[in-house]
């Protein structure tokens, strides 16, 4: 450095920044690095991933919004691709390594049109062309689906887990998830609100998945507080509490003096007194059963079990909205209020071994307005991953349902897109025109790497799948299991439009955005004290 000038600093020391080509290289790098990672994870013969995490707590999964949260991204442009995979797993369910995996291929097209020179607004504004357009061949070409299309249905979720940990099991599973969709849909003038919250995922390792069964209300991974209580009870009237049934104690440290064993013996009549006299008002109420979210005391459980009362306590909150919601029960706070209005109803109450732990089953309910999916598996990881194919498998039977929209899959909606999206940059002039069929191309990511994960030629089964297309077969596609070209459609590999429509608009979206981007400032990190150092606010202490 000269002495001349003083060098100017506007930002805090640490702070970096890019810009211009090197920023924008190194966003699509980052962001293409992402969509790398998972490509070899989709389709029925993708591959899985085992992730380890600090804790060395091991998962096993093919699902590609869980990669994506457990690998802890920090690179900004990074990150941006991960949120696609978040948006499509909070809209749709299912669908999250296509949604990156295409935005991946935009970027990788993008920077091939960077190369030539094309100002990158103008690569974006194709984009933003190519995706409008997109989404209306997407929508022309979809066919409908409604409620009683039972066997549509069905295919939706079979194709959802196709190649996953539910595979040998996906004719029940989606038996199951057709009905637990079903019963928790609403319909209001016309439209079908699904609300897939209110299907309960509990998990109980130990026997095989065959063992997975729908319930028709709440499974409550607890048991009942006494052993005098009874194990099963017909016609359950539930009391939902959400305070503790037990004496409280006072907040300020009181001292009670007792001289004289007479005066115990009362104190302690009283207490048991009080305590008699909550579990009278439950019985009062008409309830033979209670689930209390907080603690249950041991002379009230006594109490209790002699009215003959089921009771469980401690029970999750989130368990206590289900069982609200089962039974049409309310959750009451002062026990004075309970009466028999706010009681929930269900056919059985039980009590039932599975695996080596006992559950509280509340069944028959109703019209329960939320149930529960009781998944099994041999081991913890087995069923860690059913139960992550059996949500993909949700999200797309309440997805098709909601917005009554379906295509076929195995790669025959991407080729169809590439084809009808060329013809489209046809009637573009200038530059947009090459950003619009760089777009077409990137569609065909999703053929050619469900035909390399299949350990295919991807350049025959492209080319096969094009010139099906072109001879009109718009539902052409691939088959990863023999490598032919397959009518998508009649081989029953069905997915809901939303699907794909949420997939590239948020591929196309992040893609623009990155685009945009010439300038990456980092502010820096608060510097960290020097190894072996003093912790801060320790300078200036005498050493000893
Ligand atoms: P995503 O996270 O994107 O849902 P998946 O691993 O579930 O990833 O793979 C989905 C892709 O696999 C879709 O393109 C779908 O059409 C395709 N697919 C599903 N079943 C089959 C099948 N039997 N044959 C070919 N492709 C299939
Ligand atoms: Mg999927």
């Amino acid at each position: 450095m000269t002495d001349k000038m003083q060098p100017i600093f506007i930002m805090p020391e640490g702070s970096q920044r890019n810009s211009g080509k090197t920023a924008q290289r190194n966003n699509i790098m980052a962001a293409r690095l992402v969509a790398e990672t998972i490509r070899t994870t989709l389709g029925p013969k993708g591959m899985d991933k085992m992730l380890v995490d600090s804790m060395n707590d091991v998962i096993v999964t093919n699902d590609g919004v869980t990669i994506l949260n457990e690998m802890n991204i920090e690179h900004p442009a990074a990150k941006m691709i991960v949120e696609i995979a978040k948006t499509q797993e909070s809209e749709v369910g299912d669908g999250t390594t296509t949604a990156v995996v295409i935005a991946g291929e935009l970027m990788k097209k993008a920077e091939q049109l960077l190369d030539l020179e094309i100002h990158p607004t103008v690569i974006a504004k194709g984009y933003r062309l190519a995706a409008e357009k997109a989404l209306q061949i997407l929508n022309n070409m979809s066919e409908t689906v409604t409620d009683n299309d039972d066997d549509v249905l069905k295919n939706i979720a079979m194709t959802a887990m196709t190649g996953k940990g539910a595979e040998s099991s996906k004719e029940l599973l989606s038996g199951l998830i057709i009905k637990a969709v079903k019963s928790i849909s609403e319909k209001e003038d016309n439209k079908i609100l699904i609300d897939i919250e209110n299907i309960k995922l509990e998990k109980k390792t130990g026997g095989s998945i065959e063992k997975s069964e729908l319930i028709n209300g709440v499974v409550v991974d607890k048991e009942k507080v006494h052993s005098g209580m009874p194990r099963v009870v017909k016609n359950a009237k539930i009391a939902l509490i959400d305070s503790a049934i037990e004496i409280k104690s006072t907040e300020i440290d009181a001292k009670i003096q007792i001289n004289d064993p007479m005066q115990m013996q009362a104190f302690l009549e009283q207490e048991e007194r009080m305590l008699k006299n909550m579990v009278d008002k439950i019985k009062a109420s008409g309830a033979n059963v209670i689930f209390c979210q907080k603690g249950v005391d041991d002379m009230a459980q006594h109490f209790l079990a002699k009215a003959g009362i089921f009771a469980v306590r401690r029970v999750k909150k989130s368990d206590m909205n289900a069982l609200a919601k089962s039974t049409n029960g309310k959750i009451v706070t002062n026990l004075d209020d309970l009466n028999l209005e706010d009681l929930g109803n269900a056919g059985v109450v039980e009590e039932k071994k599975v695996g080596d732990e006992e559950m509280t089953y509340v069944k028959d309910c109703l019209n329960p307005k939320s149930v529960t999916l009781l998944l099994r598996g041999s081991t913890e990881h087995i069923t860690d991953e059913v139960k992550r194919a059996v949500e993909d498998g949700i999200g797309d039977v309440a997805s098709a349902l909601k917005d009554g929209g379906i295509v076929a899959g195995a790669g025959a909606p991407e080729v169809e897109l590439a084809k009808e999206l060329r013809k489209y940059s046809d009637s573009l002039i200038g530059r947009e025109q090459l950003a619009v069929n760089s777009f077409a191309d990137a569609m065909e990511v999703i053929p050619r790497t469900l035909a390399e994960n299949a350990g295919l030629d991807p350049i025959d089964v492209l080319t096969e799948l094009k010139s099906a297309h072109d001879q009109g077969q718009k539902w052409a596609g691939i088959d990863v299991f023999s490598g032919k070209v397959i009518d998508a459609w009649q081989n029953k590999i069905i997915e809901p439009l939303k699907i794909k429509t949420q997939a590239i608009s948020s591929a196309s979206e992040v893609a623009q955005m990155i685009l945009r981007i010439d300038d990456v400032i980092a502010s820096g990190k608060q510097p960290e004290p020097p190894q072996g150092g003093m912790p801060p606010g320790m300078g200036g202490m005498p050493m000893m």
